[in-house]
Formats: C-alpha cells, structure tokens, sequence
C-alpha cells in the first residue's frame, strides 16, 4: 500500500508530494516539528504535542497552520488512510516559501507548510530492546541555545547517534560544562540514592512531552524525583538509567562508554516506569 501523506491541505500519493525548493525549511532549517505516537490506532498525549507545538511557533515567531482541532482531523485522517495500528506520525511545520532565498524572515502573507506523514511501526510498544535495554557513549553538546525549541536542525543528533553507532552503541548521551544534557532524541534519567534524577528544564534541553507524563506518574507512585543535572560520572555509577522519548517511551539504559549501569540490566524502575506509563497512556489515548 502506498503511503498517503498531507501537504498544505492535501492528502496526496507519498511520490505526488512536493514541497518548493525555496521552503525555509529546506534552506534555513526555519521549521519546527513533533512526533506522535499512534498505538492501537489511537493518538498518545496529542495535547502534550499540540501545547509543544505552539510554544515552538510563538518563541520564533513563526505563524500557525490551522488549530489544534484541525491538527487533530489531519491526524486522524492519515491514521485512517493509511490504516496505521502502531506507529508514528510526523508533523512538520516551516515558515513557508518566500519565492526566493533572503536570511530575513518573510511578511505575513507567506503561509507557513505544514506537512505531515505516519511510520508505520507494528509492535511498536513491545520493542525487543524494552527487553535488553539500550547502550550509549558520552559526546560534547554542541548544539545551539534554545533546544527547549522543537527545531529540525537535528544534523549533530545525528552525527552522535554515528557516533554511537560506530563505538558499538546505540545512542549518545550529550554533555554540557560536565553535565549531561539528554539524549540525541530523548530526555535522560539515572535512579541513584532511591530517586529518579533527571535535568531539570531550561533552554539546555528538550521539554520532552513523555518527560512531563512519566515524572508525573512517577510522583503519583510516590517515588522520589530530582530535577537537577547530573554527570555521567554519576551516571555511571547509578543504579539504573533510562531515557524517555515519544517513541521509545522509558526505554532501559544498561551500559554507557562500555561501563554496565548497575547490574547491566533493565532496572526496576524504568520498567516499571514503562508499564504505568504504557498503561496510562493507552488508556488517555484519542
Ligand atoms: N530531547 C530531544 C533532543 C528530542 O529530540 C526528543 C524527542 N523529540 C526528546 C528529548 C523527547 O521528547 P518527547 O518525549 O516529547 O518525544
């Protein structure tokens, strides 16, 4: 089955679609996105993205497509469409094509794209990595100083997940004046002392949306919590870590820079914070 994708108010052939080579986007990375994860058909905390989503626009100034309710019926249509179970969907927003390339941004008569698709990820909850939790290495940050912004300037994430990929990890922890800032596209947390540690939030890091619902669910549990940075250091010698992600949910971290984190298995705790979050989840999703 062909993939069905929406561009500027079209649902089109994945092959039809086509966005101009002027797009801010494409030249500025002048866009903002989210992701959100479909499971059993149904949306998972669309109104975390959707409230994420305009904070991006607003701190650029960047206008808005259309509303949250119209947001939602594209989601649902491309769930629809494209007969998606698990998975995700991708919605990206730019400041639209002035007709040429100017670093000033556009007037106001320039509508901004918005483009969306869904990936298909059957099983997506019963990831077999859940089971044996994930690797990653220590690397710089290097990246810019509003990643509290959604942007998809996303080149050195990605140059850190080869980072990982060739030191036979999975993922990289990035580190900032010695401490951890979060994951190439997660938040990160280490379980040390009985609580659950994770940075607290500022411009250094991403407000990640499963990051609010799982310290939420955590505090409800009654565990302890701590917003603060921590370094790897520490990290290596916590009892357990994981990381959070709207795609991964918690997903165990069992060793970093080769080092095992605690017994160099999934710990209690993420897994545990993996099930409640799962549960709840599924049982709010739209
Ligand atoms: N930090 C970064 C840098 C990310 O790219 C992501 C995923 N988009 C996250 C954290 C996690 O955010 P969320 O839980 O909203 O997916």
């Amino acid at each position: 089955m062909t993939r069905t994708v929406y561009v500027n108010g079209s649902y089109l052939p994945e092959a039809d679609a086509t966005v101009s080579i002027f797009d801010r986007g494409f030249l500025m990375a002048d866009a903002v996105y989210e992701v959100t994860s479909v499971l059993d058909g149904k949306l998972i905390d669309f109104a975390g993205h959707c409230a994420r989503l305009r904070r991006s626009l607003s701190e650029l100034g960047m206008p808005s497509p259309c509303t949250d309710d119209a947001l939602l019926a594209i989601h649902r249509e491309l769930v629809a469409r494209n007969g998606l179970v698990d998975g995700m969907i991708y919605l990206q927003v730019s400041r639209g094509n002035p007709g040429d390339r100017d670093f000033a941004f556009p007037d106001a008569s320039v509508p901004p794209t918005l483009v969306l698709f869904t990936q298909s990820k059957p099983g997506l909850a019963d990831s077999p990595q859940a089971k044996v939790g994930m690797k990653v290495i220590g690397i710089d940050d290097i990246r810019w100083g509003r990643r509290d912004i959604k942007t998809v300037q996303l080149l050195y994430p990605s140059m850190g997940k080869m980072m990982a990929k060739k030191a036979g990890a999975d993922d990289a922890w990035m580190i900032e004046d010695g401490f951890v800032t979060e994951g190439t596209s997660n938040n990160a947390y280490i379980v040390t002392g009985g609580r659950i540690v994770t940075r607290n939030l500022g411009h250094e890091i991403l407000h990640g949306i499963t990051r609010a619902a799982v310290l939420r669910f955590a505090r409800e549990a009654q565990m302890e919590v701590e917003e603060r940075p921590f370094t790897l250091d520490e990290a290596k010698a916590a009892d357990e870590a994981f990381i959070t992600s709207a795609s991964a949910f918690v997903m165990p971290v069992v060793a970093i820079d080769g080092v095992p984190v605690g017994s160099g298995t999934p710990g209690p705790v993420a897994r545990r914070l993996r099930e409640l979050y799962l549960d709840e989840m599924r049982k709010a999703a739209i």
